[in-house]
């Protein structure tokens, strides 16, 4: 293996444009010159043949060879550079060229009786069959063809395919050591892989005319070549798992042993009574605090089966044991909503608690912190902000993760990898793990399972009602809200805009105001008329009193204070209809109200919709919960509705929406950019995933420096998921 420093291009591109050609390099993931030999293609193209330029037609794709006849730059309808080329032998067989965008070398290389291989996608011109930007070259008559498919790598801007392709072929052949085998002979043969040198091979240069279930095979990258790379890659990322696994059991932290006052106090001052499963993951919990050794640890449970609780008493345990807690919530309103009621359960027990969050004034937020680097407040609770502004906890002994899906895998790695390291972690999600992910991403964690609902709750009906339907759900709502009840109205999702998502929650808030200032609206729900507000309270079921509805409005361009202003106001029951955008998605926890209307439904993903709807049936009061939905329906969601009404468990919804869209929501590398896995596929290749799972432990215990080597060989640029 090549000892020289990374990174160093150089030979690839000529001194002059080295350093660029290495950042270049760098920006697709290839770092050091033996990164090249992985840098795959995304697809070929066929090189091999000529295409007589006389039997060239429209809608193929073509390799051709011409002589140019003339080539011009034309001024209309834009500036143009168009090139005439003649077939050689049949002269009234003609192909035009087209280039919008060229250079001087363009001109210079097309010159009259030049002979030119071109190969692009034919179209119709109005000269006959003519190809928009081809690549050509200048070639003779006896210019030999390759023989082998021409790869077309990933790439960035600048960087041409020609370059790429110079480059990896001499990363390929500088050094024997960079294609050798470093997997134990056996482990291959017993699992039908292909050699590691073999593989490459093929991929960087495949041969042509392979057969047509050979060709789909390489296409659809299930060819035993793209098997032998994934089958590495996943191996890899099982090895550094494993790796990281041990380096944490290696790793100290604090031992949180507890004194018990503080818990046994929360757990007096609770209105109710652990479940067995929340008794069951807070022993899980604790004893791992107790230990020495960092926990990381997934709380997983249905949205409202009660992990906050269980967060609080994990936070006391440190607490007593004189450390200092990190609450991280991913909304202002969630995070507000912990420091609330963990204020109102602790108060009086003498645990100071400071409240963070990024729109905090400065004042406020540096009293916060201060109060936090001093010792004197024992729990920050507030939004990701809290980790990001370093604000420091001096004494940090338990980081905890509200939603922690909702913060993506990119964002746990660089978590887990950041100064967190000497604290505990615990970082709780309703949205149970896809089993792939469980076994690659996820398989660094413990997890414990909240998997009882407490009692007392009702089930909540869901209805699915057309838009058109609409003023009879506002007649219906309006009566049960002056009958005491509250409900939450969801606002239409518009992805696109956000300024126009604020305008249809202004609006429809106006429109809710509007409607329910009525005194009584009329709807085929109730033969009622309008009661007097004086309505003998014997008669309750008959007569809806005449209670106003205040209508209020929550959306994410609100201020903070403002938010949890109305927040807390519909926790009073001062607003009876809440208008909100997907801030209230996640975490919001007002047992009182009952009904959650959701404006079209079928724009939200079975997750939201699950978690919206978790939103309700969190009190005794019988819910429901309202999707209207638009017509005509597309297929998904169709097929979401129809999930979200059949069922109610979010393990089976978890199941369904991971059939429907695939794991890669779950992984948030979307918003990160980072790609995790750059050629194994989480849903294809599950069986793949398990092969490399058995051979990770079987590599550690037979071959440890081969596991090393391995994962140089994959991770060595990628440093950041062995680190530990
Ligand atoms: P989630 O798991 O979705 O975060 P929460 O922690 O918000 O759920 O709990 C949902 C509601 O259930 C809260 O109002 C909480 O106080 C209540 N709760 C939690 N545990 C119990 C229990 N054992 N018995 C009754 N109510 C409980
Ligand atoms: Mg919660």
């Amino acid at each position: 293996m090549s000892d020289r420093p990374a990174p160093t291009h150089k030979e690839a591109g000529g001194s002059a444009r080295g350093a660029s050609l290495a950042d270049k390099l760098a920006r697709v993931g290839v770092l050091r010159d033996e990164d090249l030999v992985l840098h795959l293609p995304l697809r070929y193209e066929d090189h091999t043949r000529l295409v007589p330029l006389a039997r060239v037609r429209a809608g193929a794709t073509v390799q051709t060879e011409g002589v140019v006849a003339n080539a011009e730059i034309q001024y209309r309808p834009r500036r143009q550079l168009v090139c005439l080329l003649r077939d050689a032998e049949r002269r009234d067989a003609t192909l035009t060229l087209r280039f919008f965008s060229f250079y001087p070398s363009h001109q210079k290389a097309l010159t009259q009786g030049a002979r030119i291989r071109v190969y692009g996608d034919v179209r119709d011109g109005y000269f006959g069959p003519e190809i928009v930007h081809p690549q050509f070259r200048v070639v003779h008559e006896d210019t030999p063809l390759p023989d082998r498919l021409t790869p077309v790598y990933p790439s960035t801007a600048g960087l041409s395919q020609d370059v790429l392709r110079k480059a990896v072929e001499r990363a390929l052949a500088a050094d024997a050591a960079r294609t050798a085998e470093v997997l134990p002979e056996d482990l291959l043969r017993r699992r039908d892989l292909w050699s590691f040198a073999d593989a490459l091979r093929f991929l960087h240069a495949p041969p042509p005319r392979l057969s047509a279930g050979a060709q789909k095979a390489l296409d659809e990258r299930t060819h035993p070549a793209w098997t032998r790379i994934k089958f590495d890659e996943l191996l890899a990322q099982q090895l550094s798992l494993k790796a990281h696994r041990k380096a944490r059991a290696s790793r100290r932290a604090p031992v949180l042993t507890g004194t018990g006052a503080l818990t046994r106090a929360l757990l007096e001052r609770i209105p109710f009574k652990l479940t067995r499963a929340q008794q069951r993951v807070w022993h899980e919990i604790g004893h791992d605090l107790r230990r020495g050794v960092p926990m990381q640890r997934l709380l997983q449970g249905d949205v409202g089966s009660g992990k906050t609780i269980v967060a609080a008493l994990a936070a006391l345990q440190a607490i007593e044991s004189g450390k200092q807690v990190a609450f991280m919530a991913p909304t202002e309103i969630l995070a507000e909503q912990h420091y609330r009621k963990l204020q109102s359960w602790l108060s009086g027990v003498g645990v100071e608690i400071a409240w963070l969050s990024g729109s905090l004034p400065a004042k406020a937020r540096r009293k916060a912190a201060e109060a936090l680097e001093s010792g004197a407040a024992h729990f920050a609770i507030g939004t990701h902000a809290l980790f990001q502004e370093g604000v420091a906890l001096p004494r940090l002994g338990l980081a905890i993760i509200d939603e922690q899906h909702r913060f993506g895998v990119a964002q746990r790695l660089a978590l887990r990898d950041k100064g967190m390291t000497e604290a505990h972690q615990l970082m709780m999600s309703a949205t149970p793990i896809p089993r792939t992910l469980a076994m690659t991403f996820y398989a660094d964690l413990d997890v414990s399972m909240l998997d009882e609902m407490p009692p007392g709750r009702t089930p909540v009906a869901t209805r699915l009602v057309s838009q058109r339907r609409r003023a009879e759900i506002i007649a219906w709502v309006g009566k049960a809200c002056r009958e005491g009840r509250q409900a939450y109205w969801v606002c239409p999702l518009i992805e696109e805009s956000e300024k126009l998502e604020l305008q249809t929650a202004v609006a429809l808030h106006a429109e809710l105001t509007r409607a329910f200032a009525a005194p009584e609206t009329q709807g085929p729900v109730s033969g009622a008329t309008a009661a007097p507000a004086t309505s003998s309270p014997g008669t309750l079921a008959a007569v809806p009193a005449a209670r106003p509805i205040v209508v209020g409005l929550v959306h994410g361009r609100m201020k903070p204070d403002e938010k949890a202003a109305t927040m807390e106001a519909f926790a009073r029951g001062d607003i009876g209809v809440l208008v909100a955008t997907t801030v209230i998605e996640v975490g919001v926890d007002i047992p009182n109200a009952s009904i959650m209307v959701i404006e079209h439904a079928e724009r939200f993903g079975l997750a939201q919709l699950h978690q919206l709807r978790g939103r309700v049936g969190r009190g005794a009061a019988e819910s429901s919960c309202v999707l209207l939905f638009e017509e005509p329906l597309t297929d998904t969601a169709r097929q979401r509705l129809k999930v979200i009404y059949e069922t109610s468990d979010g393990f089976e919804i978890a199941r369904q929406d991971l059939l429907i869209r695939g794991p890669g929501e779950f992984l948030g590398a979307r918003q990160s950019g980072v790609p995790l896995l750059r050629f194994a596929d989480l849903e294809r290749d599950v069986a793949l995933i398990e092969q490399a799972r058995d051979a990770a432990d079987e590599l550690l215990k037979t071959d440890p420096a081969a596991a090393m080597r391995h994962l140089d060989r994959w991770l060595g640029a990628r440093q950041a998921f062995i680190k530990a």
